[in-house]
Order: structure tokens, then C-alpha cells, then sequence
């Protein structure tokens, strides 16, 4: 999860709330990802934080309108009381530690921080998201999902490397430093795991000067 700025007030959402405007706008500010498993989907959806099962007055609410994939959304179905990416007042990527397996079969690790409600029931929801494969679907869904992670991670591991390694002429290294440092910005696929790798990894918390706090 990353935290998104939702500009107010959005787009007139009244009468549709899947009008092009709209779509077009929550595109923008969720960076084209999934707000759970942060993929560049191809398979867009909104979703109702408040689900309209709950709270049908807030169909129609930009402030209730989130760009999510087919996959996460239909895992969330009515799930409620979990942490808000676009509230001003909460670091959602430092409340759940995200780990990358080092076997792209295995799940990822997820572990939340604290022990809110909302923090144990976010952690639960993003297990679920990326490694459920409860259904035949949900099966090739996941192996897609983490094929992905694993070859962004191949990437992070490289430019880690080149990093640190006496042998890396300093050009190669400093375009390995601004390569890890664009994987943990919001807008980069995945970005909760390069935040928490670089956050886990004493080197490279140090040197990217990227620190948990
Ligand atoms: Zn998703």
C-alpha cells in the first residue's frame, strides 16, 4: 500500500461514478496501480471503501472511489475497517511489512506493526491479495502476480549489488543508488517491498539515506 492525495473537490461523481472523468482522475492518483497489491493492472476496477452493502448512500462519493484490479477487488468484496491510503494522518506503506519470498512460489510475508484493528485486518486483506489461490483463477492470478514482484525484485537485488560492489565504476553506481531510490517512490509498482527491503537492509538504509523513522 502507498498513500495517495486525493485533489478536493474531484470530479462530479453525482449521477456516475464511473464516468471518464473520474476513471481518468483515479488513474492519475493512484499512480495506474492497485491500491492493495500495488500492481499496474490491466484489469482496472473501482472499488467502495465503504462497500455500497454497508453504506449505499456513498455510491456516489469521490471521497469513497478507489482504483483497485479485478483480482483484489473481488478478495475485498464487503471488507471494511481496514487502513485508508488517502487519509493525510497515517504512513500506510511503514504500517504493514512487506517481504518478498526468495522463491517467487512461496508466500510474501506480511506483518503488521502495530496492533490496531485496522493495521491486523489491512495485513490479513493484503495476505489474502497476494497469495490466495483458493480458486483455479485466483491460482493464476497469484502466479502472474508474483511473477511480476519477483522480476522487479531481480531488479532491486541487481542494483543492490552494483551498489556495493568495489568493482562498480562510480557512473554504474550512482545510476544503481537513483535506481533504488525510484522503486521506493509511490508511483513505482510494488513500492511497500523496496521500501521495506531498503528499510531492513542496514546498508542500504544507510547509504540511500532512507531511513524508518
Ligand atoms: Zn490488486
Amino acid at each position: 500500500m502507498f498513500n495517495v492525495t486525493r485533489p478536493q473537490p474531484g470530479p462530479d461523481c453525482s449521477k456516475d461514478y464511473r464516468s471518464q472523468e473520474v476513471i481518468d482522475t483515479l488513474r492519475e492518483i493512484f499512480y495506474g496501480k492497485c491500491y492493495l497489491c500495488e500492481d499496474e493492472t490491466s484489469n482496472p476496477e473501482i472499488d467502495h471503501f465503504i462497500p455500497r452493502e454497508t453504506d449505499p448512500t456513498k455510491t456516489y462519493e469521490w471521497n469513497n472511489l478507489y482504483y483497485i484490479c479485478g483480482r483484489c477487488n473481488s478478495i475485498k468484496s464487503t471488507t471494511t475497517d481496514i487502513l485508508d491510503c488517502c487519509s493525510t494522518e497515517i504512513d500506510v506503506s511503514k504500517a504493514i511489512k512487506c517481504i518478498v519470498p526468495s522463491i517467487p512460489d512461496d508466500d510474501i510475508t506480511l506483518d503488521a506493526q502495530d496492533n490496531h484493528e485496522a493495521a491486523k485486518n489491512t495485513a490479513n486483506l493484503l495476505n489474502r491479495s497476494y497469495n490466495e489461490k483458493n480458486t483455479g483463477i485466483r491460482g493464476i492470478t497469484r502466479e502472474l502476480l508474483h511473477e511480476k514482484i519477483f522480476e522487479e525484485y531481480s531488479g532491486f537485488i541487481r542494483y543492490r549489488i552494483t551498489l556495493k560492489s568495489k568493482k562498480s565504476p562510480p557512473q554504474q553506481k550512482y545510476d544503481a543508488k537513483q535506481h533504488l531510490l525510484n522503486m521506493a517512490l509511490d508511483s513505482y509498482p510494488f513500492s511497500i517491498f523496496w521500501k521495506w527491503h531498503i528499510w531492513s537492509d542496514p546498508y542500504l538504509s544507510s547509504v540511500l539515506k532512507f531511513g524508518n523513522s
